[in-house]
């Protein structure tokens, strides 16, 4: 039944039924401020031919939520013109976007060139692929195209990057490694979670794929999980759409409307984010519990040059930094902060520390540990948007106890 001959027949059912076709509300004469949130998961159709077309592809009617919807598309669509890319596939977390994309683009037989400290859960998924699929991986630094010149085979497929490392804040030479990449033909995926599309933007670097953990930074508020792929062409989009559908990996209208709105502040939140860490990481450097503070946005960072150059307008909002004391000063630390939280995750309103050594990157081996530049005295530090003087007497108590 349509819209209107439902609406003209309406008088003539029984409560029982007009309760479960209640009107569609249209707005006349104004329109809604911000975007809609359509959490139905179905769409009606007045022609089966209609509906038939609708499944062909990302740009269809919508017609299921596992297929798209328009609150989505929003998201999608913001993003994907944040990273300067043509098309978006929203999911459900970072991780269905990154397993999504790598399990619709890799073959067995395939060959994927990734940095070595990437975040943990895609690190466990190419050891995943390696040995359930037959897909094969080399590891590099990101600081050297000639490394990955060296690890380009025929069957080399992908080359699997991060912006900024975790939790050494390593910048990755994108320019020089997408660049081996594209003159060999192989797709780069670039994981743009730590610097946001406002601080780097890959696609501009020669990246085909950006993927996001938007729970972080892009939904910025620690209340929603979500991930986003975006394309800077159309066709790995329809590929990498189609594989999302046997994967289920959509993501909830709900938690993409919230995405949409933490995404409205995220200009505001990053300035914040950059200019507070830049402060901490300057004070903590002058301290003396401290032994290295770890932070592009400071002179003595490996990479600082590089970061000025890649991220211009700011460094972002996690910084790490080691402990005189050791594994157990930064125990004492992670323990002793009070407006800071001891909590895993990172990109939200609220500071946040962790140990990495006994948390995010516990699988690593001691000598693994060492190859990422993970010391037993290392404490990451996610830096909220709250006051920055309170956040330093803060830190400062925390450190005095360890
Ligand atoms: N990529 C990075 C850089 C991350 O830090 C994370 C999570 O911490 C992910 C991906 C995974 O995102 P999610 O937790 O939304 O699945």
């Amino acid at each position: 039944m349509s819209d209107s001959t439902r609406h003209q027949s309406q008088d003539r059912l029984h409560p029982e039924s007009r309760i479960v076709h209640p009107p569609l509300a249209e707005t006349v004469g104004s329109r809604p401020m911000g975007v809609p949130l359509h959490q139905g998961h179905l769409f009606a159709f007045d022609t089966s031919d209609a509906l038939s077309r609708s499944f062909g592809g990302p740009d269809g009617a919508f017609i299921y939520n596992r297929h798209g919807n328009p609150t989505v598309r929003s998201l999608e669509e913001t993003v994907a013109d944040l990273e300067g890319g043509v098309a978006a596939l929203a999911t459900a977390s970072g991780m269905g976007a990154i397993t999504t994309v790598l399990l619709a683009l890799l073959r067995a037989g395939d060959h994927v060139i990734a940095q070595r400290s990437l975040y943990g859960g895609t690190h466990a998924l190419l050891a995943d692929l390696a040995e359930r699929r037959g897909v094969e991986v080399t590891h590099v630094s990101g600081d050297d195209p000639e490394e990955v010149r060296a690890a380009l085979r025929p069957e080399t497929r992908l080359l699997y990057l991060e912006t900024v490392s975790n939790p050494t804040t390593r910048v990755t030479d994108l320019p020089g490694l997408i660049a081996v990449a594209k003159r060999a033909g192989v797709v780069s995926v670039v994981d743009n979670t730590f610097a946001t599309p406002l601080l780097c933007r890959p696609i501009e670097h020669g990246a085909d794929i950006v993927v996001h953990s938007a729970t972080k930074y892009l939904g910025g508020h620690s209340d929603v999980l979500a991930g986003i792929a975006v394309f800077a062409e159309a066709e790995p989009h329809r590929a990498v759409w189609r594989h999302s559908l046997e994967l289920g990996a959509a993501v909830d209208p709900f938690a993409a409307w919230l995405t949409l709105r933490g995404l409205q502040t995220l200009a505001l939140r990053v300035r914040r984010h950059c200019e507070t860490a830049l402060d901490l990481a300057g004070r903590l450097a002058a301290h003396p519990a401290v032994t290295a503070v770890h932070y592009p946005g400071l002179p003595t960072h490996p990479d600082h040059e590089l970061a000025r150059r890649l991220l211009p307008d700011g460094h972002g909002g996690v910084l790490s930094f080691d402990l005189a004391g050791g594994r157990e000063a930064a125990r004492t630390f992670t323990e002793s902060v009070r407006l800071a939280s001891l909590a895993p995750s990172l990109g939200g309103v609220h500071s946040l520390v962790l140990h990495p050594a006994s948390t995010t990157h516990r699988q690593l081996s001691d000598e693994e540990l060492a190859v990422a530049g993970i010391g037993a005295g290392l404490v990451r530090m996610s830096v909220g948007i709250e006051h920055p003087e309170d956040l330093w007497a803060d830190v400062e108590q925390a450190l005095a106890k360890a």
